[in-house]
C-alpha cells in the first residue's frame, strides 16, 4: 500500500482509543473537566458498569452557549493557548481531546449554562455529530451524559471486564479525585447505589474516612512539609497499620492523580524495616512543585509524570515521611506485627524480592521460646516454633515437588478413630496423603491403622496429628491449597515446641536452615518468625539519637 495521510475520522478514532479505553476513563475525563471548571459539587452516576450510562453533573462555570459545539472539536480547549503554556499547566485538562474522544465512541448529551448566559444549552451528539440542539433552562453548571459506550465497536466492548470490575475502577477513580480535592463534594451512584459521598469540607481525613473507613482515618499520621520545594503534605499510615497490596498508595502532583514508581518507591523506602516483608503502607500525599519542574504530557491519559529532578523529589518524600514515622510511639515491639494473613502460595510466582535474613549470631534463648540473635542491623528475636515450622514446611514441599518424600514405617501401627467427616476427608484424599507418606489401612468401622508417616514427622501423638490434618482438609477444595495444608499440618506437628530448651548448636542449626528458606520472615500460617529491633530503634529507645 502506498503511504497516505489518514482521514481525520480515522485519526480521531485512533486518538479516542488512547483517551477512552474503559468506562472509568470517561469518568476520569468528565470529572477532570468539572474540577477545571471550578465545581464545588460533582455527582457521578453510572449504569451497567458505566457501559450503558455515565452522567457527571457539576456546578462549575458552565460552557458559554457559543462554545458548546466547539468543545467537541478535537484540540478545542479553553485552558491553554500558545505552546509555551505547556510549561506551566495548572489545569487537569489541556489537550482538548476528551469530549471529542468520548463523542467518537458513544452517544453524548450535554446540558450546560454559564454565568453570562440567560438560558442553558442542550446538545445531543451521535457519532461525533450534533443531532439536536436546543435551549434549556438549568442552574449554572454542566451535565454530560454518555450512553452506550463502544456500541459501534464490538471488538472494544469485548475487552471490557464484568460490570463489577468496571464499577471497581470507577469507584477507585472517584475515590482518588475525592482525596485530591477534599474541598469538593463528591457523590457516586453505581446503578442507583450510593457508593461514595464526601463532605467537601476541605478535610482530607474526612475523605479518607469515607474511602478507607473511620478506623483507618483516625490512625493516619499527618505529613506537613509545606515550606519546602517540592512541598509534601497528606496522611500516611503508622507502622502498626499496613496492607498486603500496593493499592493504597495515592499520589497527587499539583493536584493531579498520578501513578509513579518513583513516588511509590520513595514512600515505601521511608517505611523500610518498619513493615514486615510483603506489607505496604497506606499513603495519601499531595506533592506540589513548580509546573516547569515536571512533564505531564507523557501520555494522553496524563496519569504519568516525569520529574525534572527525580532525586530531589525522592529525598523530599523520604524525609517528610521519615519525620512523622520516627515520631510514632515505637516502644511496643509488636507494632510491626501484622494480623494473620496467609503467605503467598509457594506455587505462585513471587513478585516481591526474596525477603532474606541477614547472617545472624545466636546470643541465647529467651523463655525457652525465642532465640535471640545479633545481626548487622540490630537485634533479632526468632520464634523457635514458627521458624522451625517454616523450615519443615519448605522441606516437605521440596521433597514433594521432586517426588522424593522420605517415609518412615512405624514399628507399631497406630490405631486411629475418625469422625464421619474426617473419614470422608480421608476417603477423597487418601491418594494424596499416601503421596506425602501417610499409609492408613481400614481397621473396622471408622477405625484405621496408621502404618507409615513422612520421615520428617516427629513421634508423639500421631493419631491426633492425622485427625487435625484431616480436619484441615475437609474445608479446602483447591488442589494446591490441599498440598499446602498437608505440609503445614506436618510441619506444625513436627516443629520444636515453645517451651523446649535448645542447645546453642541446635539454635545455630535452626537459624542456618531458616536463612535458606524462601520466606524466612513468616511461618507457613503467615505469622512472623522474626521480630527485628533495628540499631536505630534501639538508639531511639535509649535516647541516644542526636
Ligand atoms: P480539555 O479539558 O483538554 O480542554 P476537553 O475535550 O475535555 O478538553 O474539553 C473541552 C473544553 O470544553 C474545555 O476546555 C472546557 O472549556 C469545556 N468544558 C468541558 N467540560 C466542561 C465542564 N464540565 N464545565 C465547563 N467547561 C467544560
Ligand atoms: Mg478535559
Amino acid at each position: 500500500m502506498p503511504i497516505i495521510i489518514l482521514a481525520s475520522e480515522v485519526v480521531s478514532k485512533i486518538a479516542a482509543g488512547e483517551v477512552v479505553d474503559r468506562p472509568a476513563s470517561v469518568v476520569k475525563e468528565l470529572v477532570e473537566n468539572s474540577l477545571d471548571a471550578g465545581a464545588t459539587q460533582i455527582s457521578v452516576e453510572t449504569q451497567g458498569g458505566g457501559v450503558s450510562l455515565i452522567r457527571v453533573t457539576d456546578n462549575g462555570s458552565g460552557i458559554p452557549t457559543n462554545d458548546v459545539e466547539l468543545a467537541f472539536h478535537r484540540y478545542a480547549t479553553s485552558k491553554i493557548d500558545a505552546l509555551t503554556d505547556l510549561e506551566k499547566i495548572s489545569t487537569l485538562g489541556f489537550r482538548g481531546e476528551a469530549l471529542p474522544s468520548i463523542a467518537a465512541v458513544a452517544e453524548v448529551e450535554v446540558s450546560t449554562k454559564s454565568d453570562g448566559d440567560a438560558a442553558g444549552t442542550y446538545l445531543y451528539l451521535k457519532n461525533g455529530s450534533v443531532v439536536k440542539r436546543e435551549k434549556r433552562s438549568r442552574p449554572q453548571g454542566t451535565t454530560v451524559t454518555m450512553h452506550h459506550l463502544f456500541r459501534n465497536f464490538p471488538a472494544r466492548l469485548k475487552f471490557l471486564k464484568s460490570a463489577t470490575t468496571e464499577n471497581g475502577h470507577i469507584a477507585n477513580i472517584l475515590s482518588q479525585y475525592a482525596m485530591a480535592f477534599p474541598e469538593v463534594k463528591f457523590n457516586l451512584l453505581l446503578d442507583g447505589r450510593l457508593t461514595l459521598r464526601t463532605p467537601g469540607n476541605g478535610s482530607l481525613r474526612d475523605v479518607v474516612a469515607e474511602v478507607y473507613g473511620l478506623e483507618i482515618a483516625k490512625q493516619m499520621l499527618e505529613v506537613c512539609e509545606a515550606d519546602q520545594a517540592p512541598s509534601v503534605t497528606g496522611l500516611v499510615s503508622p507502622p502498626s497499620l499496613s496492607r498486603s497490596s500496593r493499592g493504597y498508595l495515592s499520589f497527587f502532583v499539583n493536584r493531579r492523580w498520578v501513578r509513579s514508581s518513583l513516588l511509590s518507591r520513595a514512600s515505601e523506602d521511608a517505611y523500610h524495616s518498619l513493615l514486615m516483608t510483603g506489607k505496604h503502607p497506606i499513603v495519601v500525599l499531595n506533592i506540589y512543585l513548580p509546573p516547569q519542574e515536571l512533564d505531564i504530557n507523557v501520555h494522553p491519559t496524563k496519569t504519568e509524570v516525569k520529574f525534572r529532578n527525580s532525586q530531589t523529589v525522592y529525598t523530599a518524600i523520604q524525609k517528610s515521611l521519615g519525620k512523622v514515622l520516627v515520631k510514632t510511639p515505637p516502644p511496643k515491639i509488636k507494632a510491626g506485627v501484622p494480623a494473620f494473613t496467609p503467605p503467598p502460595s509457594l506455587w505462585e510466582p513471587k513478585e516481591t524480592v526474596k525477603p532474606s535474613l541477614p547472617i545472624l549470631r545466636v546470643l541465647g534463648q529467651l523463655a525457652s521460646n525465642y532465640i535471640m540473635a545479633e545481626g548487622p542491623e540490630g537485634l533479632y528475636l526468632i520464634d523457635q516454633h514458627a521458624a522451625h515450622e517454616r523450615v519443615l514446611f519448605e522441606k516437605i514441599l521440596a521433597q514433594r515437588s521432586q517426588q522424593k518424600i522420605e517415609i518412615q514405617g512405624l514399628l507399631e501401627p497406630v490405631n486411629i478413630e475418625l469422625s464421619p467427616k474426617q473419614e470422608e476427608a480421608l476417603k477423597t484424599k487418601r491418594e494424596l496423603l499416601h503421596e506425602f507418606g501417610f499409609s492408613l489401612e481400614s481397621f473396622g468401622a471408622r477405625s484405621y491403622l496408621l502404618k507409615a508417616v513422612p520421615a520428617i514427622m516427629k513421634q508423639g501423638d500421631l493419631a491426633e496429628a492425622v485427625r487435625t490434618l484431616l480436619d484441615s482438609l475437609t474445608t479446602e477444595e483447591e488442589p494446591s491449597k490441599r498440598e499446602e495444608k498437608i505440609a503445614q499440618s506436618v510441619a506444625c506437628h513436627s516443629a520444636v515446641r515453645a517451651g523446649q530448651s535448645l542447645t546453642a548448636e541446635e539454635m545455630r542449626e535452626l537459624i542456618k536452615q531458616l536463612e535458606q528458606t524462601t520466606q524466612p520472615r513468616t511461618c507457613p500460617h503467615g505469622r512472623p518468625t522474626t521480630i527485628h529491633l533495628s540499631s536505630r530503634q534501639l538508639e531511639r529507645e535509649f535516647g541516644r539519637t542526636t
